[in-house]
């Protein structure tokens, strides 16, 4: 006979909202996580068709928390009872946690950004160049204006890009003029050069060389066009898998209180990867 699995209510199921969620990486990484952690805890990813519903469900099921990712992290902020005054700012929230029926939402994006950084460059004082205008986008803008830095958001669409500025007190630019930007550091935050396209480059390599640090926030591949090509002009690198780890175990902490394994949630996302890191 087959086991049941079984989880005690005192551990809980958490659950991953999204559309789509099949490539997603954050199971693997918080089932390590909760495992390694003896919680006896259960995570599980849905593809959510109805996002209301699905909040309900959280409440009806007694769910203990959840991510929250592609397209909800906006639309979800007004179907919570509470959203902590940073998530609030920023616009967006990944992390729903239950106090007993009672949903509160927070952000661990900017968080995840932001310790991505740490011991890299001190944010504080220097001026970041943001290629992108969407979710991952406003994380990484919030978190470099909160910690004292300049941010100048670059978008395709330009519309775009002066509606998240306005919205973040920050510059913005025509994607035109990166080339011609004062900033220490680029923040690729586009899906360009995201698997399986990993050919493609946002930005062409001759830019490179002005930037002190380059940050991808894609982290498959571990190691993008852009990072390769800005390591060649003698760049430091940060990838996006640093940051996917940070939000993560930020996510665990509002969740449980508990400090989670973070060497190991590093290495079972490097590991699902099939890479090395790319510093
Ligand atoms: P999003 O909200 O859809 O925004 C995507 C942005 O990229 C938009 O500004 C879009 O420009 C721009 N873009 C898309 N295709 C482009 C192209 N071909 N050329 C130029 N610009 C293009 O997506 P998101 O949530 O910000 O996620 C973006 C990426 O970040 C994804 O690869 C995601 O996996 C990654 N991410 C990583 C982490 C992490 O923890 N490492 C966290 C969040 C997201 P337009 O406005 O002109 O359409």
């Amino acid at each position: 006979m087959r086991d049941t699995p079984r989880v005690s209510s005192q551990a809980g199921v958490y659950v991953l909202l999204g559309n789509p969620v099949a490539h997603s990486l954050s199971p693997r990484m918080h089932r390590a996580a909760f495992r390694a952690m003896k919680l006896g805890a259960e995570y599980v990813a849905f593809q959510v068709e109805d996002l209301k519903r699905a909040v309900e469900g959280l409440r009806g099921l007694g769910i203990r928390g959840a991510s929250v990712t592609i397209p909800f992290k906006e639309s979800i902020l007004a179907l919570l009872d509470e959203v902590d005054e940073e998530a609030r700012s920023l616009g967006a929230v990944n992390t729903v946690l239950n106090l007993g029926g009672r949903l509160k939402g927070y952000n661990t994006d900017w968080i995840g950004f932001t310790r991505a950084l740490e011991g890299r460059l001190g944010i504080r004082g220097e001026s970041f160049a943001i290629l992108g205008a969407g979710g991952a986008a406003r994380a990484a803008a919030y978190a470099v204006i909160r910690a004292g830095g300049r941010a100048v958001i670059l978008n395709r669409d330009v519309q775009r890009a002066a509606k998240l500025a306005r919205e973040l007190g920050c510059g913005h630019e025509p994607l035109e003029r990166l080339g011609e930007l004062e900033a220490q550091v680029l923040v690729n935050t586009t899906p360009v050069g995201m698997s399986p396209k990993t050919q493609d480059s946002p930005v062409p390599r001759e830019v490179l060389g002005r930037f002190q640090l380059v940050m991808d926030v894609i982290y498959n591949p571990l190691r993008t066009r852009l990072l390769r090509e800005a390591e060649e002009q003698g760049a430091s690198l940060v990838s996006g898998l640093e940051m996917f780890v940070e939000q993560g175990a930020e996510q665990i902490r509002i969740w449980t209180g508990m400090e989670p394994p973070l060497e190991l949630m590093r290495k079972v996302v490097e590991k699902a990867l099939g890479g090395s890191h790319a510093d």
